[in-house]
């Protein structure tokens, strides 16, 4: 069983020609809800692609909550840990989409009312996983506490540092593997991508969209070409990259398999529109490594 312990957001997306300017009010084109949020994004990644997965993480007494644990459990997500919290907004990413440019406001809601306590309520779920996967989107000293759990108990965790904040050396140590992007990683660490993975052996893998991923195995930098394809909408990559390769290590492949898997993955994501909607079956992805 692959562990999820994170967020759950619904995406509310407008379109309209353009942006509206301060204090007017405009018409808009089309109004979609899509349920999103990190935690939820990997949890289905690994569903999509064959693996037995369950989300922990806490959602409002609104619809968008009913929604989001319904559509997470029609992924074949176990959702049996998911809280409904009274009297509480679940997340929504407000998107505004014009100009092919896109403004977003994240209300963290529900994602944000997990106290660092609570992490020992979740000891029996990380013990008995045979891997925890964490982001940054629920608060931080509550994934710390996630992490020190799952290093003590010697479960393996993958952290995708996402959004990006300032670390503690002692987590990303206590953490198994860490997986910024290049972007993500240049506010983590603050020194070029090569000094970073070489501080941080087979443990730090960096994206970097079409290039792939690199990591360093101790000797040498190691990279792992990305798959070169025609890429429609990028949104739900990382998230896709990070659900791979935490179901790949949990198979059991080595570092450079699960990450060509991973690779594979997220690059069949970018081919197609949505995040959730194009994440790929593991056939496909078998297919892309022949
Ligand atoms: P994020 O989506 O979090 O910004 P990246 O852009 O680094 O992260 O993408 C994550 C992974 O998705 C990459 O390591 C790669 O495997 C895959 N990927 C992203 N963009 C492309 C692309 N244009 N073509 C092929 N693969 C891609």
């Amino acid at each position: 069983m692959i562990t999820v312990i994170g967020s759950m957001n619904m995406d509310l997306v407008v379109k309209s020609e353009a942006p509206p300017l301060r204090g007017e009010t405009i018409l808009g084109e089309s109004f979609d809800t899509h349920p999103g949020g990190k935690g939820a994004n990997q949890a289905i990644a690994v569903a999509k692609l064959g693996g037995e997965v369950q989300i922990a993480g806490k959602v409002g007494s609104d619809t968008f909550g009913k929604e989001m644990i319904a559509n997470l459990h029609d992924h074949g997500v176990d959702t049996q840990y998911v809280q409904k919290v009274p009297d509480t907004t679940s997340g929504v990413a407000l998107i505004t989409v014009a100009e092919n440019d896109n403004s977003i406001i994240v209300v963290p809601g529900a994602n944000y009312l997990f106290e660092p306590g609570e992490a020992s309520a979740l000891r029996t779920l990380i013990q008995s996983s045979q891997m925890l996967i964490v982001q940054l989107e629920t608060p931080l000293p509550f994934v710390e506490m996630l992490v020190s759990i799952a290093f003590h108990e010697g479960t393996p965790v993958v952290v995708n540092p996402a959004p990006a904040q300032t670390l503690n050396i002692s987590f990303i140590q206590q953490a198994t593997y860490v997986t910024p992007n290049e972007t993500e990683c240049a506010i983590l660490f603050e020194e070029p991508i090569e000094e970073a993975i070489a501080r941080y052996p087979n443990k730090l893998i960096v994206t970097q969209g079409v290039k792939g991923a690199l990591y360093h195995d101790g000797a040498n930098p190691v990279r792992i070409e990305g798959f070169p394809v025609q890429a429609i909408d990028t949104t739900g990559a990382g998230d896709t990259f990070n659900g791979a390769l935490g179901l790949g290590l949990a198979e059991g492949r080595s570092l450079t398999e699960a990450v060509r898997f991973a690779n594979a993955a997220a690059s069949l994501s970018v081919e197609h529109f949505g995040a959730q909607s194009g994440m790929p079956k593991r056939e496909r992805v078998e297919r892309r490594l022949r």
